[in-house]
């Protein structure tokens, strides 16, 4: 059975130049190297996952050449392979029912905060904007996990990391010795909020080196920035606009 003729073209051809542009984002801010990130969307009603080929140069990946997958990982659609890290993204979209768009890279300052096992704290108005608290960090992830499927694991061991936060208000993650994976209600904000947390991720590195004790913002002043963005009562920007 084709399952191409229930498929809806127009959207799709939107998300899959959403998601290319998103891909071409993280790189013009420098997150990626070689090949080493990779973006995908989705369409929620439908379920249709769209990610970046495994392995393809930026610079040669045209819209067509993005792989189109189900909500578990069935390639649909593509003649290349999708990213290896497909298996993370759609237990991302399976278990955070918001989330539109997903981005994982290497990119250097979140990476070292990943790889020394630390959690991102608050320093700064910046990270409160974005972030309703610290970035956390997910446990190491046992050896079986390892051995296993492990891109799977990797997206359990962020929902384990996420059973007592709210995915809504904490748009990325820290794997541990491995590296961001940040989201958003699609895919444009993701590679945005990837961007903005490698800022955060750097410039908290400096507040350390400068002040070894140097301690959180204050929750009023954390939940001032924060909430002047997101939710309700946001204020910030202008009315309709995407924030
Ligand atoms: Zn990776």
């Amino acid at each position: 059975m084709s399952t191409h003729s229930i498929l809806p073209t127009k959207e799709l051809q939107l998300l899959r130049e959403e998601v290319l542009e998103a891909n071409l984002e993280i790189v013009r801010h420098g997150l990626v190297l070689y090949t080493f990130g990779n973006a995908s969307g989705i369409l929620r009603e439908e379920g249709l996952v769209v990610i970046k080929p495994s392995g393809v140069p930026y610079d040669k990946i045209k819209p067509e050449h993005l792989v189109l997958t189900d909500l578990k990982g069935n390639v649909l659609e593509g003649r290349l392979r999708p990213s290896s890290d497909l298996p993370t993204h759609i237990v991302l979209y399976n278990s955070f029912p918001n989330i539109g768009g997903v981005v994982h890279t290497h990119s250097e300052y979140a990476t070292a905060w990943a790889q020394a096992r630390r959690e991102i704290p608050c320093f700064g108005t910046t990270h409160a904007d974005y972030f309703h608290g610290p970035v956390p960090m997910t446990d190491p992830m046992p050896s079986e996990e390892i051995a296993g499927e492990y891109e799977r694991n990797t997206g359990t061991a962020i929902i384990r990391a996420f059973r007592d936060r709210d995915p809504d208000r904490i748009p990325g993650v820290l794997v541990a010795n491995h590296g961001p994976f940040v989201w958003g209600p699609d895919a444009t904000i993701a590679a945005h909020n990837a961007v903005v947390l490698e800022s955060i991720a750097r410039m908290a590195y400096f507040t350390t080196t400068l002040n070894h004790e140097a301690s959180s913002i204050s929750s009023a002043l954390h939940d001032r920035h924060y909430l002047r963005k997101h939710g309700r009562n946001a204020y910030y920007g202008q009315a309709g606009e995407k924030k």
